[in-house]
């Protein structure tokens, strides 16, 4: 032993001095990770060993013993495939710092979508900690065409939505004439073109559009092999409801023979929850691809002028105004002060008590459903977005964006609502699986083997936990118990610290066709 370390030593000197010669004997690896319980839930293995990263891949998966030039003791943890967030609206570098924390790998905007989509690729390349993609936004598209405000790649961020304002916000409140149309047709075609991840339809908040301009735009997914997701139209519990919103899209999906994402679940179907994930089986029994998506909260977060929040909400959603808060002030609302913040700030974010646990707990358990976080961008005390290194707990928002991955984790150890493989699956595995056949990088994430990407979290399943809440100065506390996380196979959290200017996230995109 001792003259094997001497000789290490001395080719590590020597290393230093002649780079080239001895780089093969140096390391059998990039980085190991040694001791840890690797599971994958792909193939449902379950055991202690070592792990082996080579080139960004995993290399090899072993009882031996092996060395890299870097290595991590995973003594006690779990070594799980980086967690996938198909759902994310916080998409600034503090928001993704704090995604990271929370073990995620893979953060994209699908829900919303971008437009122009490129901006959005451009902005991030080689800027990125997490692997990043975003969705061909119908909504972007629509406002583009209808308002004449350019959403420069996230609207959310470009005070798009405040934009429109002015004119009446056509795009959420008309229907489209045929020459506004063809212009939003060739907007999302545009998107598609440049490598949008699937087709979005957040008609939840432009309740206005036409059911056939949906489907016609959805026959864009099938002629470029990809997918549609949905916030659907509805946030109720009686007629119209979740459920009926859910029904539209489904036959958009399935007339038009694309894979559907339902995003946030019971956030929409609220006390028809169960329903709507039982239409969800169903559709997938008679041989569709749908996917329902949910976040662990019993409360929800969006822009304040959201059309569900219009006269009769109580009725709808079984809220009242104080069920709803206003993030920059933190007031609960009363009649007055929401319809005052509708008019004065629609784009603004508000809070909102509308899930019932149980229903919030259907979703959590039902197998095929994935976890998303559903993260909103959090603001500083001044409106604006942290920056990189403000502090934890500075962001106000949603704490959903900082604890996702961390709460589902506790509840699992806490509650036992399922056992941990299925939970690491819907945080990653199932995500991987759905957009695989669409966006073949995918199919090497999500998944711990050889050959696969080293998308790679760490976790001690014994303490791993949430530390975001709702209480003023605890929205965007990161979560611990997740020491390290690997992109692409670099190191971008170290003993629980995010690296500052490490920046290995790749695009997750289709193909270019421009
Ligand atoms: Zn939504």
């Amino acid at each position: 032993m001792k003259s094997l370390k001497n000789n290490a030593i001395t080719a590590m000197c020597c290393l230093l001095a002649f780079a080239a010669p001895f780089t093969a004997s140096a390391a059998d690896y990039d980085l190991v990770i040694l001791n840890g319980r690797v599971m994958d839930p792909e193939s449902n293995f379950d055991a202690v060993r070592n792990l082996g990263v080579k080139g960004g891949k995993i290399a090899k998966i072993t009882k031996d013993k092996i060395s890299g030039k870097e290595t991590i003791d995973a003594t006690g943890h779990v070594v799980a495939p980086g967690f996938i967030d198909l759902h994310a609206h916080g998409q600034d570098p503090y928001a993704i710092k704090l995604m990271l924390r929370d073990g995620a790998t893979t953060v994209l905007e699908l829900e919303a979508g971008a437009f122009p989509v490129s901006d959005y690729y451009n902005e991030r390349k080689g800027k990125s900690q997490a692997n990043y993609g975003a969705s061909s936004g119908h909504v972007w598209a629509r406002l583009e065409a209808m308002d004449g405000v350019d959403p420069h790649g996230l609207g959310l961020y470009s005070g798009a939505i405040n934009a429109t304002a002015k004119d009446g916000s056509k795009w959420s409140t008309q229907r489209a004439k045929p020459e506004q149309m063809k212009a939003i047709l060739a907007n999302v075609e545009q998107g598609l073109r440049e490598g949008g991840v699937g087709l979005s339809f957040p008609i939840g908040y432009y309740t206005a559009v036409g059911s056939p301009e949906v489907n016609k735009v959805a026959g864009l997914a099938k002629r470029y092999n990809t997918f549609i997701t949905s916030h659907v139209r509805y946030l109720a519990q009686i007629p119209p409801s979740g459920y009926l919103g859910l029904e539209e899209v489904l036959s958009v999906a399935t007339a038009n023979e694309v894979p559907l994402i339902m995003h946030h679940v019971p956030s929409n179907c609220l006390n028809l929850t169960s329903d709507c994930l039982d239409l969800i089986d169903q559709a997938n029994k008679a041989g569709h691809k749908v996917a329902g998506e949910a976040y662990p909260y019993t409360f929800g977060s969006s822009i304040i002028g959201a059309d569900y929040l219009g006269a009769g909400f109580q009725e709808r959603t079984g809220m009242d105004y104080s069920d709803i808060t206003y993030v920059k002030t933190g007031e609960r609302m009363t009649k007055e002060l929401l319809a005052k913040y509708r008019k004065e700030d629609p784009g603004g974010m508000m809070i909102m008590d509308h899930i019932k646990k149980e229903d919030m707990l259907a979703a959590f358990k039902r197998e095929g459903v994935f976890f998303g976080s559903d993260s909103v961008p959090f603001s500083d005390d001044k409106g604006g977005i942290p920056a990189w290194d403000a502090p934890y707990g500075v962001g106000k928002g949603h704490p959903r964006g900082a604890g996702t991955r961390g709460k589902v984790l506790k509840m699992v150890r806490e509650d036992k609502e399922i056992p941990l493989m299925e939970a690491i699956a819907k945080l990653t595995y199932l995500q991987a699986k759905f957009l695989e056949d669409m966006v073949p990088d995918m199919k090497l994430r999500g998944r711990l083997k050889p050959g696969a990407i080293a998308d790679v979290t760490i976790f001690d399943p014994a303490t791993v936990t949430d530390n975001s809440s709702i209480e003023t100065g605890k929205n965007s506390l990161p979560s611990t118990g997740i020491p390290y996380v690997i992109v692409n196979g670099t190191v971008v959290v170290k003993d629980s610290k995010v690296l500052k200017g490490v920046y290995p996230g790749q695009p997750i995109r289709n193909a270019v066709l421009n």
